[in-house]
């Protein structure tokens, strides 16, 4: 059994900073961050309450960026500087994109940039902007720091999409938790991964894409089983509809700028139709009008069906009949449009779940499963089966990292393993969760420390304390520590993966494969080292406590013993301490024989016989 390391427990750097981890729904349209406090989740507003962050970056001359409305509203009058949809760049060459409203050039890697009065920007820098502000508004709204997110992709984004938006966040100093499809952190957000198993479509119509996905549940993960969609359809698309309908009306706008006034009024108009019937239109003085929900859904009635047309398709491909669909969900801002809930509803033959805002869903079940992830609702978790890329271990004496699960261990995993306390009486004992493939834990990964108390007062290496590390299919690790004479128990829940680049591991990796010769050595001096303590410390201590049973002389030649150990101590020869231990170990047998027969002799004292047969 090793011997675990002792160190006063509290003496964590910060307990009392508050940390947040967050859901965000990096849109194309728009953007929001979600948090869950108190076992609800919460849509964070900015200062004037809006939740929903417009996803467009302004770059300026002297160095100035604004993101959201502010920028959005600089659009017209600085459109090459004025990036908005951003998300369409995510992971793209410059080959990948035909036609852009901006000045585009291919950078080196392959990677898009946009040319613009600051300089060449990635779309990965563009869209670190809006997760910046995204972290500032929760660190500002709840005060701490926000560690970690969940940020949601689309379901069909590729891993250069994907890696992307890593990129993104890790830029605007966000650690990546997981990235979540859209749909199902959707289909979370209505607790559908509560549900029985079976099929469910979600139907995401937002400001410039549709999206619709079959998903599968079965024990608890959701597997995507075909998506579809359109990269061009939307509520922009609808917006250019009813402007149509404007100029077959009589509308003549003559420039650019005019056009885009139509279209804000007709998005305007749209929205609002949402609730009226029937509103008024001035955009004097190119236009004024009534718009009807019967002209707006005449004007959209063409999009919806070929949304629906990709619905069948996605339905045809997974060869999943109608019937078989549990329940459909309504995604995207577009869908509050009465006459697509009820044209989604005739397709499914089903009333489609919409009471939870369209617009907020993907980040209400990201935050959710950030929450999940984070070990704060301890339910079981989804998705991927994956290996352990690097080992993870505990500190052990001597500042010596003992592997409990090694590299490379198929996930879920779980192993544990026996540790006994170092010194008598020892009533606590602070635990450090190492990762890395280095025998000295100043080389590994710090991870998290926690402390098991309660140990009953025990000799030392009497206590038995089992450590068990258990890591579930989403790479969640759980450490556990458990006396078992007194069952007192203790636990922590950290994420080994996430947060540790593949350059960082590869780096570790290499490390190790360079250093595990010096590593070997150091071991083995640390551990001389550690037992050269032990037992320095354990015989000054019986001969404390039983003085009275000493021979004469005893005491001199054991003082010398320990001397001499303590000086072998300090050099950097293991070999001689081990010497130096076994002379005193030798010294000091008689003395130990002698209390092991007080200690017997006290034990029975006052006892029947009859209990010692
Ligand atoms: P994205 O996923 O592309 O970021 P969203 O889900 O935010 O987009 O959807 C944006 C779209 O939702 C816009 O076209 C907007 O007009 C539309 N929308 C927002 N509110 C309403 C409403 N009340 N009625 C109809 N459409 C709406
Ligand atoms: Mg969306």
């Amino acid at each position: 059994m090793a011997l675990l390391q002792i160190s006063e427990p509290g003496q964590s750097p910060d307990p009392h900073t508050r940390k947040f981890v967050a859901g965000i729904d990096l849109g194309t349209t728009n953007s929001l961050i979600a948090t869950v406090r108190e076992g609800e989740v919460v849509v964070l507003p900015d200062a004037s309450g809006d939740v929903l962050l417009p996803s467009v970056v302004r770059f300026e001359a002297d160095g100035r960026v604004t993101v959201g409305r502010a920028a959005q509203q600089a659009e017209i009058a600085d459109p090459l500087n004025t990036i908005a949809s951003v998300k369409r760049l995510m992971g793209r060459g410059r080959a990948d994109v035909a036609d852009s409203p901006y000045r585009l050039t291919g950078g080196a890697e392959g990677m898009v940039r946009i040319e613009t009065v600051a300089g060449a920007k990635t779309p990965v820098e563009v869209s670190a902007q809006i997760l910046a502000v995204l972290k500032a508004r929760l660190e500002e709204t709840l005060g701490g720091p926000l560690t970690a997110a969940v940020i949601t992709v689309p379901a069909y984004f590729d891993e250069a999409q994907r890696q992307a938006t890593k990129d993104a966040a890790r830029l605007a100093g966000i650690e990546v938790l997981r990235l979540l499809n859209e749909p199902t952190a959707a289909a979370v957000a209505y607790g559908l991964d509560r549900n029985p198993e079976g099929l469910y479509c979600v139907y995401d119509l937002g400001g410039g894409t549709f999206d619709v996905s079959l998903l599968r549940l079965s024990e608890g993960v959701f597997e995507v089983l075909a998506t579809g969609g359109d990269a061009a359809l939307g509520g922009d698309d609808m917006d250019a509809a009813i402007v149509a309908l404007w100029r077959a009306r009589g509308a003549r706008p003559e420039s650019p700028e005019e056009t885009r006034r139509l279209l804000r009024a007709a998005r305007d108009a749209r929205e609002r139709l949402t609730l009226e019937t029937e509103v008024a239109v001035d955009v004097a003085p190119i236009y004024a009008g009534r718009l009807s929900r019967d002209d707006l859904d005449a004007a959209i009635d063409p999009l919806i069906e070929r949304t629906l047309v990709a619905c069948r398709r996605v339905l045809k491909d997974a060869g999943a009949p109608v019937a078989e669909i549990g329940e459909v969900v309504l995604v995207g801002g577009a869908t509050r449009t009465p006459r697509v809930r009820e044209r989604v509803g005739a397709l499914f033959r089903k009333e489609p779940l919409h009471d939870i805002d369209p617009d907020r869903v993907v980040a209400v079940g990201a935050a959710r499963q950030a929450d999940l992830l984070a070990g704060n609702a301890g339910a079981a978790d989804m998705l991927l089966l994956d290996v352990i890329p690097l080992s993870l271990g505990i500190e052990i004496m001597g500042g010596l990292a003992e592997k409990i699960i090694p590299r490379n261990a198929p996930i879920p995993a779980s192993r544990a393993q026996d540790f006994t306390t170092y010194k008598d009486g020892q009533g606590a004992l602070a635990i450090h969760v190492v990762q890395g493939e280095r025998d000295l834990v100043a080389e590994c990964r710090s991870l998290a420390r926690f402390e098991l108390r309660g140990i009953p007062p025990m000799v030392a290496g009497a206590a038995r304390i089992r450590v068990t590390f258990q890591v579930d299919a989403d790479g969640l690790l759980s450490v556990s520590a458990r006396e078992t004479t007194s069952g007192a128990e203790s636990r922590v829940t950290v994420r080994p993966s996430f947060g540790l680049s593949d350059a960082e591991i590869e780096r570790m990796l290499q490390d190790s494969i360079a250093s595990a010769e010096s590593d070997a050595a150091a071991r083995a001096l640390r551990e001389q080292q550690v037992e050269a303590d032990r037992m320095i410390e354990a015989v000054r201590a019986a001969m404390a406590a039983d003085e009275d049973l000493l021979a004469p002389g005893e005491r001199e030649a054991i003082a010398a013993r320990i001397a001499a150990l303590k000086e072998a101590r300090g050099g950097e020869d293991p070999r001689r301490i081990r010497e130096e231990i076994a002379a005193l170990d030798g010294a000091s047998a008689r003395f130990a024989a002698r209390r092991m027969d007080a200690g017997l002799e006290r034990a029975m004292k006052g006892r029947s016989v009859t209990e010692f047969r």
